[in-house]
């Protein structure tokens, strides 16, 4: 059942779940491509790791960037075999008449276009190697619940599970698994741009606490996920997602 050996491509890797996944990946012996705009963290983060690791700061929304990671980890390690497709950005906490079309395209072009081309170079890659794979998107509470002012990112998440199951019916077939893990509330830079204000870090440590486990999740505890769902231990799992959120979708 061990992943050790494998190769995994992360996005949005120096952020607080992106890091997490790496830290448990390569704890299991997982070698990896990490990838996020941030390449000064990036850096930083792959210096820790005990594992073999490449890193490559790019763009998830820009397609020659996404393609470039793919092919920087298939250069260092000459194949890829799992993908945790995780890069995102909150949406602006606003009512709906003021939402202006420049942060719905970046919102969803970030959430829902990256993801998508992320998607894509993974499956390009594994129809090269024909042997399979496992994809684990970053969805989001928010794939599940809407609220009325926070539109773009939603619909961003809302659309990633769209994705998802297309991407599972197409790689079933050919042995690709694809799954989402859908976080509650971690507290990690995602929510340092509101503040204290709604949609900030207090904010959502008080909503967390309204959660069935009343408290916010760690980053490490959606990681032991992520590692799950790319593992053989849900090898009869696909176009599923795995809500991992102290129980708050289920009330
Ligand atoms: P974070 O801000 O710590 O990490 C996000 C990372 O994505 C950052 O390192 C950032 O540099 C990177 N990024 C942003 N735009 C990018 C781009 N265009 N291209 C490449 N990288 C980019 O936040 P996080 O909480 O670790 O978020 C990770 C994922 O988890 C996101 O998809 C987010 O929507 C989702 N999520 C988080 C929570 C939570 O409570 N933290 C809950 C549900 C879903």
């Amino acid at each position: 059942m061990s992943l050790a050996g494998k190769v995994c491509l992360i996005t949005g890797a120096a952020g607080g779940l992106g890091s997490a996944t790496a830290r448990r990946l390569a704890a299991d012996g997982v070698r990896l491509v990490l990838t996020d705009v941030d390449g000064g963290r990036l850096a930083a983060l792959a210096e820790d790791l005990p594992v073999e690791t490449v890193v490559h700061a790019g763009d998830v929304s820009v397609e020659a960037d996404v393609d470039a990671a793919v092919a920087a980890g298939v250069a260092a390690f000459g194949r890829i075999d799992l993908h945790h497709l995780n890069a995102g950005v909150p949406g602006p906490l606003v009512r709906l008449p003021e939402l202006s079309v420049a942060d719905w395209d970046r919102v969803l072009g970030i959430n829902l276009r990256g993801a998508f081309l992320g998607v894509r170079a993974a499956f390009r890659q594994y129809e090269v190697q024909r042997s399979g794979g496992a994809i684990v998107l970053t969805a989001s509470i928010a794939s599940l619940r809407a609220s009325d002012d926070l539109l773009a990112y939603h619909a961003s998440k809302h659309g990633v599970l769209g994705l998802l199951k297309g991407a599972a019916l197409y790689g079933g077939p050919i042995g690709v698994r694809v799954n989402a893990v859908a976080p509650g509330i971690v507290p990690t830079a995602l929510f340092a741009g509101a503040g204290d204000g709604p949609g900030g870090g207090d904010d959502m440590a008080r909503r967390a606490a309204t959660t069935p486990l009343r408290r916010p999740g760690t980053g490490d505890e959606i990681a032991s996920v992520v590692a799950f769902l790319l593992g053989e231990g849900a090898a009869y799992m696909t176009g599923e997602t795995v809500s991992v959120d102290g129980g708050a979708a289920a009330v």
